[in-house]
């Protein structure tokens, strides 16, 4: 290691570089600066760092895209993040007036409405129907099997779609247009009391080109009221996670969503995470199962502990997937001087997190002592509430 060599670091033309104290050298080879720079924890690792871990990291913008009239969907399932087994990810666009097409699939899906307003319907296998609008910080929940629609209203609508299962495809839904392509004229005529000539306008070798299409903005949602005989879906699918009192704590806010406030939700729970700049989601894991991480705003990094002498360190920013398998210790600190935003989904009817802090304050002094040597007095006075987030 020169002089040179520590002077080039980190600095030399703004240039990051795997230097970390006297340990690494500079690239000389070919890179890719605006990756490296977006993942700094990758190019020098905290030496805390050990051993191999997979990847927990995949952003959207590394995604295929489908781009359609009416708007574009992309993707991160276990295809794109292998280590996604329970949950994956849909990012999908509406124009005004556009239409993901009236479909269902085998996986529940779960929404968080980003930007714009939508509105959504769907009935239930006991004909009770479910037509609403949502807009920017609310939630939808279709148990798997339910058929429904998405239609962006006059703003159009971004949103992000979990669906419990990692091999999901949104390529692979059961699509009405499709399904009266593939079913014979007569029997479309028998099955809806119609001469065959009722069909004669239908799509034809529609391709999956329905799927996200233009259409015409629907008039006001009281306009768009259709009345069943059976009523109403008794748990609404839909949800204000926004107007949810959230949970105060040093370093930000937290707002939990599960089947205990939001019933239709039962195999989808979340939490919504802001931080502020410099705080820190405390060391934590959660003993159900995985969590899958979407990151709607700022700028993050997360080290797993994978036990046997593993942990990694990643980082985040907006448009970004993260991934903690199931038990894995971790954190997620605010590196930046933006609040960071995002949310923790997991396959689960509950949402449930265990505290390093507040074990540690719920178990005899003396007993954490003889593990860490630390001052005892420093144990007892830990919190014995969960911090959530710190500062
Ligand atoms: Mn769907
Ligand atoms: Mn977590």
């Amino acid at each position: 290691m020169t002089k040179a060599d520590t002077v080039w670091g980190t600095t030399h033309n703004g240039l990051p570089q795997p230097i970390r104290g006297t340990e690494g050298a500079t690239i000389l080879g070919p890179r890719n600066v605006p990756l490296e720079r977006a993942n700094p924890d990758l190019l020098a690792p905290p030496r805390t760092d050990h051993g191999t871990v997979p990847n927990l990291k995949f952003s959207y913008a590394a995604a295929h895209n489908r781009v359609l009239s009416g708007g574009w969907a992309r993707e991160v399932t276990a295809r794109e993040l292998p280590i996604a087994t329970e949950l994956a990810g849909v990012n999908m666009r509406l124009k005004p007036g556009g239409i993901r097409e009236l479909h269902w699939h085998k996986e529940a899906e779960w929404a968080y409405m980003l930007a714009g307003r939508a509105r959504i319907t769907a009935i239930d296998a006991g004909g009770r129907n479910f037509i609403d609008d949502v807009g920017e910080g609310d939630l939808w929940n279709f148990p798997a099997g339910i058929p429904h629609s998405i239609q962006g209203l006059e703003e159009g609508c971004e949103f992000l779609l979990v669906f419990d299962d990692g091999n999901f495809s949104e390529n692979a839904t059961f699509l009405l247009t499709e399904w009266f392509e593939r079913t014979p004229r007569e029997v479309l005529a028998k099955n809806f009391g119609l001469p065959q000539k009722a069909f004669a306008a239908l799509p034809r070798d529609v391709d999956y080109t329905r799927y996200i299409f233009d259409g015409e903005l629907p008039g006001p949602l009281a306009s768009d009221t259709v009345r069943s005989p059976a009523g109403e879906v008794p748990k609404s699918f839909s949800y204000r996670l926004s107007a949810q009192k959230p949970v105060q704590v040093a370093g930000g806010q937290v707002r939990v969503v599960d089947s205990s406030n939001f019933p239709a939700a039962t195999t989808i729970a979340a939490a919504l995470v802001e931080v502020e700049p410099g705080g820190l989601r405390e060391l934590h894991w959660h003993p159900n199962t995985d969590e899958w991480q979407y990151y709607i705003a700022g700028q993050a990094r997360m080290t797993v502990f994978a036990s046997s002498g593993r942990a990694r360190t990643f980082d985040y920013q907006a448009g970004d997937v993260g991934y903690v398998p199931f038990a894995m210790g971790h954190y997620v600190e605010n590196i930046g001087d933006e609040p960071l935003r995002f949310l923790e989904v997991f396959r689960s009817a509950y949402f449930a997190d265990i505290s390093l802090s507040q074990w540690m304050a719920l178990t005899p002094p003396a007993l954490v002592q003889a593990h860490l040597n630390l001052d005892p007095k420093a144990i007892a006075a830990l919190p014995k509430g969960k911090p959530l987030i710190v500062r």
